[in-house]
């Protein structure tokens, strides 16, 4: 006898990992929650802006309270860190306009 996928009640084979018709994981792999894990995966949405909201969605998923944490503040981190990169980028900006604009006043004084 087959089992049912939780889901979606379709027959699945008992060797697949993802159910064929809701694409829902059916062999239970919980994400790793290890304090050193998180600190990585806080570490890296600091770092790696946009890859953090794609850990925090795969982490969305799961079901305990712990997973839900990291996956809330992988995207809170990602949200600030891309914000933080974008003012600072804009301030590199503006410093090299000033600079281009100091030395255009420069050679017109001569
Ligand atoms: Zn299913």
């Amino acid at each position: 006898m087959d089992p049912l996928c939780p889901v979606c009640h379709t027959v699945v084979r008992t060797t697949d990992y993802y159910c064929f018709n809701c694409g829902k994981n059916l062999h239970e792999k919980p994400l790793s929650t290890s304090r050193t894990t998180e600190i990585m995966y806080y570490l890296g949405s600091l770092l790696l802006p946009p890859i953090g909201l794609w850990w925090g969605f795969k982490y969305l998923k799961q079901e305990d309270s712990d997973s839900k944490r990291i996956a809330y503040v992988c995207i809170a981190i990602t949200v600030v860190s891309t914000i933080l990169a974008v003012r600072w980028t804009m301030q590199f900006m503006n410093g090299i306009n000033a600079q281009v604009n100091q030395q255009l006043q420069g050679l017109q004084g001569f």
